[in-house]
């Protein structure tokens, strides 16, 4: 043994701080071996399935199904997990610091703090509407509907968004309630149609199958504020609303720009080919904070991928070596309309099927047993019985 290495056994392991651990942050950590010395905060304890939680509206999945423990996840890759928020990032001095007061030092950061709930400054969202962005949120805007709809008063229900989150909003909705005579439906879109960003055949396909029911679309029309018991338009018109959900889309945290990672307020913060902020170099920002050179759709799959991108280039930076740009997969969305119908949206092309539902379903199985591979007995039993679980309350009732 050499001198050398008689005072200093064990070389410094490079020191990561990884900001937010759901699809992106998670995969990241995943990625990174025992030679990093990683930390991984997240104020929340569980890494939620998102592209699945419209479903906790119709009650086919519970809160159980949709998520993970995010320290026993961390701590199967090897890391720690921190839950608490981080409100401070100072890449110059690699230094951030939490809510709760702890200061951490870092040689590489890797932000991937998804985005925050746009309100558009609209009157009363805060207040009066329910969001539609967490587990947590869906859940209990499926227990709202199942108190409001208990006894036959006249009910309206308001949807705020013709997204994608919205369209799927209204189909569970319906999945669940269609067949109640006191409920009327409203969704609230200020662009000219559902889903405008993908083909129109979306919006026609919802429309057609929304016609037996009492549902209305209103498109083209912004939302001026939300009160306790209605929703004003800017056209002046007024809907009475029991029950407000609020599926606007996401915009960027404060963190990034406080952070000096995006250069004004509400962006999201600019990356290089490689994804490393275009401000700081020991910085990668990856999932939906990201601002590419070349834009991807904010989905979850490419928020994984990204994740599994900023871990390698980590690793190549650490050994001096070159990073790799991030290559995005063409990935289709599938998009679902409760027990209705099933869009699978590529581009400006679109599918339509019920069938397609299926395929959401084995997407979100196998990804979710990908992010948790099942290690013991045990965990396979959880996993055959969320299956199960699941499989029993999508099968139609008769
Ligand atoms: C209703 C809905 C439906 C969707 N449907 C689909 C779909 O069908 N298909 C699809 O591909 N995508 C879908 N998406 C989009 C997909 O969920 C996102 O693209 C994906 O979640 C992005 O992953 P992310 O890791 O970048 O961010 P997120 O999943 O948003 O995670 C960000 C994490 O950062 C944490 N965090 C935030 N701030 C801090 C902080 N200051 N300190 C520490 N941690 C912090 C949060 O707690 C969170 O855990 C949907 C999204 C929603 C809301």
């Amino acid at each position: 043994m050499n001198a050398r290495r008689r005072r200093n056994p064990l070389p410094t392991r490079p020191r990561v701080a990884i900001v937010g651990a759901n699809f992106a942050g998670l995969r990241a950590a995943q990625g990174l071996g025992p030679e990093f010395d990683v930390t991984v905060f997240d104020p929340s304890p569980w890494f939620e399935w998102l592209p699945n939680i419209h479903e906790l509206v119709s009650g086919v999945k519970r809160p159980a199904d949709l998520r993970l423990p995010r320290k026993r996840l961390v701590a199967a890759a090897g890391h720690r997990f921190v839950r608490d928020a981080v409100t401070a990032i100072d890449a110059k001095r690699g230094t951030l610091a939490t809510a709760a007061g702890v200061a951490h030092e870092f040689d590489y950061c890797i932000v991937a703090v998804g985005g925050v709930e746009e309100t558009y400054g609209v009157r009363g969202v805060e207040r009066h509407a329910l969001p539609f962005k967490s587990v947590e949120q869906c859940a209990a805007i499926g227990r709202r509907l199942a108190t409001l709809l208990q006894g036959r008063a006249p009910r309206s229900i308001v949807i705020v968004g013709g997204g994608f989150a919205g369209v799927e909003a209204l189909g569970e909705i319906l999945r669940r309630y269609r067949s109640r005579a006191n409920l009327a439906l409203h969704v609230v879109e200020a662009g000219p149609r559902l889903m405008a960003g993908v083909s129109p055949k979306v919006d026609a396909a919802v429309r057609k199958h929304v016609r037996p029911y009492a549902v209305r679309i209103h498109a083209g029309v912004p939302v001026a504020a939300i009160t306790p018991a209605a929703v004003r338009l800017q056209s002046g018109e007024r809907i009475r609303s029991d029950l407000t959900i609020w599926a606007g889309g996401g915009v960027a945290p404060p963190l990034l720009h406080a952070a000096k990672l995006a250069p004004k307020p509400r962006q999201w913060a600019p990356v290089d080919a490689t994804l490393r902020s275009r401000r700081h170099h020991n910085v990668f920002v990856i999932g939906d904070a990201a601002a590419l050179p070349r834009p991807v759709p904010k989905q979850a799959f490419h928020a994984l991928e990204m994740g599994e991108c900023a871990a390698a280039n980590v690793r190549r930076a650490a050994a001096g070596r070159a990073l790799r740009p991030y290559r995005p997969s063409r990935t289709p969305m599938l998009v679902a309309f409760g027990d209705l119908d099933t869009f699978l949206v590529a581009g400006r092309s679109v599918v339509a099927n019920p069938a397609l539902a299926a395929g959401k379903e084995a997407v979100f199985q196998v990804t979710m047993a990908q992010i948790d591979p099942p290690s013991s007995v045990q965990a396979l039993g959880g996993l055959a019985s969320r299956v199960i679980g699941v499989t029993r309350r999508l099968a139609p009732s008769k």
